[in-house]
């Protein structure tokens, strides 16, 4: 379990790692597009968090491991109780491993929702064959309500 950025920088950790993970929270800002601060970086990095969330459809987590150096974006996807991979982003990375890592986390949620729901109406409506675990929802169908069934 990655440890809280005042645990981090209260540890014994090496000055340099200190300095390292201090720049990959700032570069992380500039990825997300939020600000950073240097006086409080806790808020700097629930910034971040609060922007992957919200500015990718699946609604993405963003874990700071700063022992390793590295940032963990993965999405839980709501209905089911598995996520997408974690994609481990090492520092340093640029804006474009940040995007391409969201990417994929998108894509991979997308699909995992879509093996997992749909029901036998949201074939019948979408005039496909209703395979289980493969069918995709269809958001007018009044027996699951869009959601789907899980399987
Ligand atoms: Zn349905």
């Amino acid at each position: 379990m990655p440890s809280s950025w005042e645990d981090f920088i209260s540890s014994d950790a090496a000055d340099e790692a200190k300095a390292k993970a201090l720049e990959m929270v700032k570069a992380a800002c500039g990825c997300a597009g939020t600000e950073f601060e240097r006086d409080d970086v806790p808020n700097s990095i629930a910034c971040v968090q609060r922007s992957v969330y919200r500015y990718t459809a699946c609604g993405a987590y963003c874990e700071f491991d700063f022992e390793e150096g590295t940032v963990i974006l993965g999405s839980i996807v709501e209905g089911v109780d598995w996520g997408t991979d974690n994609h481990e982003l090492v520092w340093p990375f640029t804006r474009d491993d940040w995007n391409r890592a969201l990417d994929e986390v998108e894509d991979e949620a997308k699909s995992i929702w879509h093996d997992t729901h749909g029901c036998p109406e949201c074939a019948r409506l979408l005039g496909i064959e209703y395979v289980p675990g493969q069918t995709v929802i269809c958001l007018e169908c009044g027996e699951c309500d869009g959601q789907g069934e899980i399987v």
